[in-house]
């Protein structure tokens, strides 16, 4: 929490200066109150005149630091929302495949949602009020000292009081608020996966299904916040009904000391004014400690922050010369074994074909050649190196892979290829060419700027794979991983894509396959069965 207000802190610096001045000025307000009222009972127009003039513009002082305030305390909260979310974009970033997906997508949505307005709304608006709070504390404790002593020693006593008050519900609600967190998550996912899951229903006529998805979901969430809201007014309700005893009797202590003479007659306006703000505010300031406790969960997420963990690797890999090895590699996944004793050698320039069963292992294969599962037993071996001596982000700049279930952005056809970077017409032309997707362009209204849609929806299943295969050889990298990535593609397109990859020799070729003919096989250098 501090780093994020420190990173920011000039914004936030000037929210608490114009915080002080608005909450300084209150207090001179409260002071100024009381003479005015002191020159009624006076019946000095004049005097009565001269500190409302002032007690006026004081206000308006007020008023205006108010104003000046939250513009920089928006400032302040945009930037550091801004920051939260780029870290934990990068603590995504950081993470390795298998611990990517240990989580569900809608729980990672709802960080950078829920988890965000959280944070705001349990560390920033309460960071921002303890300022409010403990200045105007502070500034009224020397107000009421200049009154009377005893009026300051009261109110410190209710106040200690009223600080132990929300710690007996404290625990409980810390719990409930983590419980929320949680539940939120969930629930955000249970959303986002009926949301996708929405033509399946629909088609089958299990509409109701959605429909009671939408309410579990939403009533586990709403059932959540309740018990917390509940707890929370429960615990605030406590603290005001002793705020009010306590007022009743600051109240009876200031009539006594102003008939006794022992200060100003007119303390009886503005004094329960400065004794209220020292007890409240002390009490505030535990409330408010309390919510900082409930937001650390939110901050340990946050392990990274982008500013510092985003330079690339700046040892670089070699392109692959010689050849991959694999020697007697096991994996599995948890408990269950996929990769058992397996040893294969894949060269440099040659085309390989994974043939086997499915849930063999052969996605498996490439994804640990890939170095998205380092948990393996046995050695990967580019050129003989290691392949745990280099990063994961290393491993893939040698490398394209082309998944089973191909991912397309909801943009255009073009920028789905180049994914935003420069690429002369003519590597895009040659990248169109050899994933046969030129074919297909005429079909297509506004040809290459054609936005393909929600997932791809506006494609074929084809059509999606041969995108995906031209992104991977523009990039041109020099192996290419190519996962059933033929697999939609009708048999005029799968030979044009096949041979146009098997044509190219500088290419290290691993393509996973379970629809090869006999006459196909026979072009590629091996073919290795997975099972
Ligand atoms: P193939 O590509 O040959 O069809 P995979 O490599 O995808 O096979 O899967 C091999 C086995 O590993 C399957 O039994 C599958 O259920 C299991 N598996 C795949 N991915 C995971 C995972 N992330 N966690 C647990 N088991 C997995
Ligand atoms: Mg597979």
């Amino acid at each position: 929490m501090k780093y994020y207000l420190k990173k920011h802190w000039k914004f936030n610096f000037l929210t608490i200066l114009f915080l002080l001045i608005q909450t300084g000025s209150q207090t001179v307000v409260y002071l100024l109150d009381m003479q005015q009222f002191q020159k009624i009972i006076e019946l000095d127009f004049k005097g009565f005149m001269y500190y409302f003039m002032i007690s006026a513009i004081v206000f308006i002082i007020m008023i205006a630091a108010n104003l000046v305030a939250n513009y920089f305390q928006g400032k302040a909260v945009r930037n550091m929302n801004n920051s939260l979310r780029q870290d934990i974009a990068a603590v995504l970033i950081n993470k390795d495949h298998l611990s990517f997906h240990e989580q569900a997508s809608g729980e990672y949505l709802s960080w950078f949602t829920n988890d965000v307005s959280q944070i705001e709304k349990k560390a920033w608006g309460p960071f921002y009020n303890i300022v409010v709070v403990l200045s105007s504390t502070i500034f009224s404790v020397i107000a009421l000292f200049t009154l009377h002593w005893s009026l300051l020693v009261v109110s410190l006593i209710f106040s200690i009081i009223m600080m132990a008050a929300p710690k007996i519900f404290e625990k409980r609600i810390n719990n409930l608020g983590e419980e929320f967190a949680n539940v939120q998550a969930a629930s955000t996912d249970n959303f986002k996966e009926l949301l996708k899951g929405f033509d399946v229903l629909r088609f089958f006529s299990h509409e109701h299904r959605f429909f009671k998805g939408i309410n579990s979901a939403s009533d586990n969430m709403e059932k959540a916040g309740f018990k917390l809201s509940m707890w929370q007014t429960i615990s605030g309700d406590s603290v005001n009904l002793f705020s009010l005893f306590s007022q009743i009797a600051i109240n009876a202590l200031i009539a006594f000391l102003s008939i006794k003479g022992i200060i100003i007659q007119s303390a009886i306006s503005g004094g329960g004014n400065l004794c209220s703000t020292v007890i409240n505010g002390v009490a505030n300031l535990s409330t408010l400690r309390i919510s900082f406790y409930a937001v650390k969960p939110y901050f340990e997420k946050i392990t990274v922050h982008a500013d510092k963990d985003f330079e690339d690797d700046k040892t670089g890999m070699l392109p692959l010369h010689e050849a991959i090895t694999l020697e007697n590699v096991d994996f599995q996944y948890e408990n269950k074994p996929v990769i058992k004793n397996m040893s294969l050698n894949f060269e440099v320039g040659k085309k390989y074909a994974l043939v086997g069963p499915s849930g063999g292992g052969k996605s498996t294969l490439l994804k640990l050649i890939l170095g998205w599962l380092p948990d393996y037993k046995g050695s990967i071996r580019f050129d003989g190196k290691d392949a745990k001596e280099y990063t994961t982000k290393q491993l893939q700049k040698q490398m394209s892979y082309i998944e089973q279930d191909v991912f397309l952005f909801n943009t255009t056809i073009k920028d789905n290829i180049t994914l935003g970077e420069d690429f002369t017409d003519a590597q895009l032309k040659k990248a169109l060419h050899d994933s046969a997707l030129e074919g297909d362009l005429p079909n297509f209204e506004n040809g290459l700027d054609t936005v393909v849609g929600e997932d791809g929806n506006n494609l074929s299943g084809g059509q999606k794979q041969r995108v995906a295969l031209a992104r991977a050889l523009i990039h041109n990298r020099s192996i290419l991983l190519v996962d059933e990535g033929t697999s939609a593609l009708d048999k005029v397109n799968a030979d044009i894509v096949e041979k146009s990859l098997l044509a190219n020799p500088d290419l290290t070729l691993i393509l996973v396959s379970h629809h090869l003919s006999d006459e196909r096989k026979g072009q590629f250098d091996a073919v290795y069965e997975i099972s």
